[in-house]
């Protein structure tokens, strides 16, 4: 837990969220400003800064969020999605608690900008 962190707090309780799934290990919720009909993130309950702050103690939980990442993707009607994981401001990371956005619900352009 990070005292000041926007995710940490939501995980607390302290801001409300829209949640989809939630254990001891993982939480997911709706992101407030959606890109996308169908748009949510997965976190890992443990505060890990961004994607390049994992180690190998995180190995079963980065995998559990895709697995659950996956399973409601299907529950919210997507067969077809794309996962992101932002590290760095400059890659658009925004808050400093490791986030898989999931997102689907209409074509989606590659590369980004
Ligand atoms: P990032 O840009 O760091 O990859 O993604 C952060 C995401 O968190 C953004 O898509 C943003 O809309 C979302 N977000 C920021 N603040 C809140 C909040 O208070 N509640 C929820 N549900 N999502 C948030
Ligand atoms: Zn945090």
């Amino acid at each position: 837990m990070a005292e000041d962190c926007l995710f940490c707090k939501i995980i607390r309780g302290d801001i409300p969220a829209d949640k989809l799934y939630e254990d001891d290990e993982v939480l997911a919720f709706r992101d407030i400003a959606p890109v996308a009909p169908v748009h949510f993130l997965v976190i890992p309950k443990k505060h890990i800064s961004g994607p390049s702050g994992v180690t190998e103690e995180d190995d079963k939980v980065i995998g559990k969020m895709m697995r659950i990442g996956n399973h409601i993707a299907k529950e919210e009607g997507l067969e077809q999605f794309r996962l992101v994981l932002n590290n760095g401001a400059e890659a658009g990371q925004t808050v400093f608690h490791i986030h898989m956005h999931v997102i689907g619900g209409r074509s989606l352009n590659w590369p980004p900008g």
